[in-house]
C-alpha cells in the first residue's frame, strides 16, 4: 500500500517541490520524517484556502463569531474532553520487522471503513488472526496484542522539571471553542442558534503518518462549533453538510464525481453523536476523508459542565428557558484542502506536437492570480508592463516575467497555475509598425483553454476580479 501510494503522489510531490509549493522539512540535516515546510507559492495557496473558509464560514456570517485560542491549554481541558482517557489508537508491532501501526487501518484496508469501529483491543487482536492480516512492510502475520497509544504530545511548562507541568500540545481546535462558550455568552450575547469559527494548528502524534500532506503530525485545522437548540440539531447538522459540499464544488471548483459524502454507519459513531458524515475525496491513492461533519449533542458542554463545575448554559430569554446547546461540527483540515486542491488540480496535457504540466487551480485559490509578460524588455513594451504589474500587485498576488521566451514563460505559470497571463506588445504602446486598434489592448491568455483574448488596460482589473472573485 505505502509503495502504490508513493508512486500515485510522485509526480505531484515533484512538482510541489520544483515549483516551491512544498518543500520535504528539514532537508539540509536530512530531513525530519512526515515534516513539510510550505515555499513561497504554497503559502499563498494556503493563505487563499484559509482566507476564503473565513470568509466564508465566519465574517460574512451575522451568526457565527470568531476565536484564536491558546495551542496550550490546562490539562483539565483534555481530561475534560475524553482526550486523556480515550484519544489513543490500537498500536500493533510486527513481530518479524518491528515496524509498527495501527491495527485498526490494517484492518480497515482490507475489510472495509469502519470494521475497526467501535471494537475493543481483544476483538482487535482476534480480527488480526481471523483475517490473517499481513504487515504492509515484510508480508509477514505475526502481530503483538494491540495496546493503547494516545496521540497527544506532551511537554513541560516552566523551569523546573518534573510532575504537575506537564501540558499538551492540542490535538484539536475545538475544545479551545468550547472552553470560551461562556465567555462569548457572557461578553458578546449571542442569540442562538449562532457558531463560533477558529483556524489554528493542531498536533497529533499519529503511529503511521503519510501520504504527503495528507497525514501529518503537525497540522492546520479551520473548525466551526454551530450551538443550537436542542432538537434542531438534526436540521443544522443536514444544513452544514450541504453547506459544506457547495462550498467545495461551486466556489473551489473541486470536482464533483471526485467528492462524496459517507454518512457513519450507527456501530462508527462516537456514543454522543447522532450523526457524523465526511466529506471524501478521491485521492490519487484512493478514498479519503476531507472533511468531519459531526452533530456532537451537548456532550462537551456537559463534560466542561462536570468537570470545571462552572455552568454551561443559555438563557433564551424569549421563551424564558435555560439549557445546555446542541452542537454541530464541520471540522476541516487545511493541509488536507490544499493536498485536496492539488491533486484536483493537477493535469498533464497532451498537446499537438508538445506537453504541458498544468495546474487546474480554480482563480480563487491560484497562488498566483496573473503574470505580467512584456514581448520585449525595453523601451515602452517593458515600462507600460511594468505599469500594469506595479497596479495589480496592490491588490493581488501577481508576477512580472521578463525572460526566456513567451512559450517557456507560458510553461512556467501553466505549472504555477497562475489562470491569466497578461502579454504586453509593440501594439499595447504603439510602437513601430503595430496596430491602431489594438492601442491601448493587452492580450489575456486563459490558463485551461490557452485562449487569448484583448483587454483594454482600463477595464484589466475589472476584468480579473470578476473572474478571481475579489
Ligand atoms: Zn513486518
Amino acid at each position: 500500500m505505502a509503495k502504490k501510494v508513493q508512486d500515485a503522489l510522485k509526480d505531484l510531490v515533484s512538482l510541489c517541490k520544483r515549483r516551491g509549493f512544498i518543500f520535504p522539512g528539514s532537508e539540509i540535516y536530512d530531513g525530519l520524517a512526515n515534516t513539510w515546510d510550505y515555499g513561497p507559492y504554497g503559502i499563498e495557496l494556503k493563505r487563499n484556502i484559509k482566507n476564503l473558509w473565513w470568509k466564508k464560514f465566519v465574517s460574512s456570517r451575522p451568526d457565527v463569531l470568531g476565536l484564536d485560542s491558546s495551542i496550550l491549554l490546562n490539562p483539565k481541558v483534555w481530561v475534560a474532553s475524553g482526550h486523556v482517557g480515550n484519544f489513543s489508537d490500537p498500536l500493533v508491532d510486527c513481530k518479524a520487522c518491528r515496524e509498527r501501526f495501527r491495527a485498526d487501518q490494517l484492518l480497515e484496508e482490507k475489510l472495509g471503513d469502519g470494521a475497526a469501529a467501535g471494537k475493543n483491543f481483544e476483538e482487535i487482536d482476534a480480527m488480526m488472526k481471523e483475517n490473517a492480516i499481513e504487515c504492509p512492510s515484510c508480508g509477514k502475520s505475526d502481530w503483538t496484542q494491540p495496546r493503547a497509544f494516545n496521540l497527544m504530545f506532551q511537554t513541560e511548562i516552566g523551569v523546573v522539571e518534573g510532575a504537575g507541568n506537564k501540558v499538551y500540545l492540542r490535538p484539536e481546535t475545538a475544545q479551545g471553542i468550547f472552553i470560551n462558550f461562556k465567555n462569548i455568552m457572557d461578553n458578546v450575547r449571542p442569540k442562538i442558534p449562532f457558531g463560533v469559527g477558529q483556524i489554528g494548528k493542531s498536533f497529533r502524534n499519529e503511529i503511521t503518518p503519510g501520504n504527503f500532506i495528507f497525514r501529518t503530525r503537525e497540522f492546520e485545522q479551520m473548525e466551526l462549533e454551530f450551538f443550537c437548540e436542542p432538537g434542531t440539531e438534526v436540521e443544522w447538522y443536514n444544513y452544514w453538510k450541504e453547506f459544506c459540499m457547495k462550498w467545495l464544488v461551486e466556489e473551489l471548483g473541486i470536482t464533483e464525481n471526485k467528492l462524496r459524502l459517507r454518512e457513519h454507519a450507527k456501530e462508527e459513531l462516537s456514543h454522543y453523536s447522532n450523526g457524523t458524515s465526511d466529506v471524501e475525496y478521491e485521492f490519487p491513492f484512493g478514498w479519503g476523508e476531507l472533511w468531519g461533519i459531526a452533530s456532537r449533542t451537548d456532550f462537551d458542554l456537559k463534560q466542561h459542565q462536570e468537570h470545571s463545575r462552572v455552568k454551561q448554559e443559555y438563557y433564551d430569554a424569549v421563551n424564558n428557558k435555560r439549557y445546555v446547546p446542541f452542537v454541530v461540527e464541520p471540522s476541516l483540515g487545511v493541509d488536507r484542502l490544499l493536498l485536496v486542491l492539488l491533486c484536483d488540480a493537477y493535469d498533464v496535457e497532451q498537446l499537438e506536437n508538445d506537453e504541458r504540466t498544468v495546474m487546474h487551480f480554480h482563480p480563487s485559490v491560484a497562488p498566483v492570480k496573473a503574470a505580467v509578460l512584456p514581448l520585449v524588455k525595453k523601451g515602452k513594451v517593458k515600462e507600460k508592463a511594468e505599469e500594469i504589474f506595479q497596479k495589480l500587485i496592490k491588490r493581488w498576488n501577481v508576477e512580472y516575467d521578463e525572460t526566456q521566451s513567451i512559450g517557456k514563460r507560458y510553461r512556467r505559470q501553466d505549472e504555477l497555475g497562475t489562470p491569466f497571463c497578461i502579454t504586453v506588445d509593440f501594439d499595447t504602446v504603439g510602437e513601430g509598425e503595430s496596430d491602431a486598434s489594438k492601442l491601448g489592448f493587452v492580450t489575456v491568455r486563459e490558463r485551461d483553454s490557452m485562449k487569448q483574448e484583448l483587454v483594454a488596460i482600463e477595464n484589466l482589473e475589472a476584468y480579473l476580479a470578476e473572474k478571481i472573485g475579489y
